[in-house]
């Protein structure tokens, strides 16, 4: 009865070591992947205040599988400052995300 006892607490422990450790390589891998998807802020003109202070950066959303980008203005008294996410299903390059943003800025009339 003993032996049997220790046996279920051995697999038991093994279990737990085997599940933690599968939970430990997903966090990592979703720390790779976002390195990876990240890119190099690049500054553009602000439609608002005029500032060469717009950056934009991205990063893959691990859940949708979308590229998110963040569109801030740099200039800490700009209503853009709190900045805006856009959000496509595939990638596409900075200059492209910017002008949308600058598109449906000009059209909101904000
Ligand atoms: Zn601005």
């Amino acid at each position: 009865m003993k032996g049997v006892l220790l046996v279920r607490e051995t697999l038991f422990y093994l279990l737990q070591l085997a599940s933690g450790r599968a939970r430990q390589m997903g966090r990592r891998r979703k720390k790779t992947l976002r390195v990876i998807h990240r890119t190099l802020p690049k500054v553009f003109a602000c439609p608002r205040c005029g500032l060469i202070s717009i950056r934009i950066t991205s990063e893959q959303d691990e859940a949708s599988q979308d590229t998110v980008f963040r569109v801030t203005c740099g200039n800490p008294n700009c209503p853009l400052h709190a900045g805006r996410e856009m959000r496509y299903a595939t990638r596409r390059a900075d200059i492209d995300v910017y002008n949308t943003f600058v598109d449906d800025y000009a059209k909101a009339g904000a």
